[in-house]
């Protein structure tokens, strides 16, 4: 999954991508970034996400 790293300032392939939710109730990606090793995250739906119980 692509995310944008903050670190490098550009588009990367997330590596370890991980589904999460946030605190907010809205689904986002977790990964880390191939080239700086710097946090990358991406809101948003993934099928991931389908299999993950969502928190009350
Ligand atoms: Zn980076």
């Amino acid at each position: 999954m692509e995310a944008y790293c903050l670190k490098c300032r550009e588009k990367r392939e997330m590596v370890n991508p991980t589904a999460i939710w946030m605190k907010n109730g809205k689904p986002a990606t977790e990964g880390t970034c191939p080239v700086s090793g710097g946090k990358m995250f991406k809101i948003g739906m993934t099928p991931a996400h389908d299999s993950l119980p969502k928190p009350a």
